[in-house]
């Protein structure tokens, strides 16, 4: 069982958060830029207000990363997690080669259930339930066929509504309100 910190440190070759927490530096490359938080005359790198200070403060004691390299990994996420681009990408590519009539949107909204028996039978491949073939699957080989569902659900969405973004989010608030009653009544 690998922890955090000893992925971390694996892929920043060895070098860990505590460490250099202690040497008042970020990460080593790649992961961080391995410079030191205060330069060599005594001033704070980047400019820090007192509140953003002890935030990214408290963030650099877990995760080792100096501010500038705390915001340039957060900026990757956020781009990741808009993925309506890439998805409004797909459906115009398929459109392209396929056209998009009442055939073509149904193909779509199957291949949503050819993925998920695709996650299926990785379930029962990391089980090894199937002495013929023993263990098949890694944990890994279900998470990239869940992302296979929700990647081609998506794209089935924007396929048949002009505005998946509104439905997505919409659907996503209705289910978090649902989450949240349930909790407040059970509080
Ligand atoms: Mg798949």
């Amino acid at each position: 069982m690998t922890t955090i910190s000893e992925a971390l440190a694996a892929l920043s070759g060895g070098d860990l958060p505590a460490d250099a927490v202690r040497e008042g530096r970020c990460l080593k490359p790649p992961i961080g830029c391995g410079k030191p938080l205060i330069s060599e005359n005594g001033e704070a790198r980047v400019f820090w207000n007192e509140d953003e200070a002890r935030q990214y403060e408290t963030e650099w004691r877990i995760t080792g990363l100096c501010p500038d390299c705390q915001d340039s990994v957060e900026d990757d996420a956020a781009e990741l997690a808009d993925m309506w681009p890439a998805i409004r990408g797909f459906v115009a590519w398929l459109d392209e080669s396929n056209g998009r009539d009442e055939h073509e949107k149904t193909l779509r909204i199957l291949k949503v259930t050819e993925e998920t028996g695709e996650v299926a039978k990785a379930v029962i491949g990391m089980t090894g339930q199937n002495p013929r073939k023993g263990v098949t699957h890694s944990l890994e080989d279900i998470a990239d066929e869940l992302c296979d569902v929700m990647i081609t659900a998506a794209t089935a969405l924007a396929s048949v509504v002009d505005n998946p973004e509104q439905v997505f989010a919409a659907n996503l608030g209705r289910v978090q309100q649902r989450v949240n009653e349930l909790e407040a009544r059970n509080a």
